[in-house]
């Protein structure tokens, strides 16, 4: 699923900070005082970003083994 641009609950905008806010997860820092430099305070907010996650990473291998397979099929 893509970021939402918004929150659903107040509609903040929280989409523009979600790549620096990853960025800096990545390296090791608390994910609270990251939110809380990016001026994210609300709850409803946070959630967004703290819950975000990319299924397309996870859906990928799925679609290129059934091409895989598809293959195999139509090849034999
Ligand atoms: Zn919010």
């Amino acid at each position: 699923m893509l970021i939402p641009v918004r929150c659903f609950t107040c509609g903040s905008l929280v989409g523009d900070k979600y790549e620096d806010f990853k960025a800096r997860v990545e390296t090791g820092e608390d994910p609270s005082k990251v939110l809380d430099s990016l001026g994210v305070k609300r709850y409803c907010c946070r959630r967004m970003l703290l819950s975000a996650f990319e299924i397309v990473d996870y859906e990928i291998p799925y679609y290129e083994a059934i091409e895989r397979r598809r293959k195999e099929l139509l090849g034999s």
